[in-house]
């Protein structure tokens, strides 16, 4: 298991959250989603993110 970086969820603090979309509205933004109360959020697009979305693809082969 690769280490990911937890993202809290800026409605109800939960890390229960999975990167819906590297596009968000603004053009450095992606779209997540919080499992925990089903609410989409955006987030600044950082080296972080990007990793994190590499390591998830890795895992869907
Ligand atoms: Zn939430």
């Amino acid at each position: 298991m690769s280490e990911q970086s937890e993202v809290t969820c800026p409605f109800c603090g939960s890390t229960e959250t999975e990167l819906f979309s590297l596009f968000g509205q603004q053009l450095l933004t992606v779209q997540y989603y919080c499992r925990s109360c089903r609410t989409p959020f955006e987030r600044v697009k950082d080296d972080t993110v990007l990793d994190e979305y590499v390591a998830r693809k890795e895992e869907e082969q």
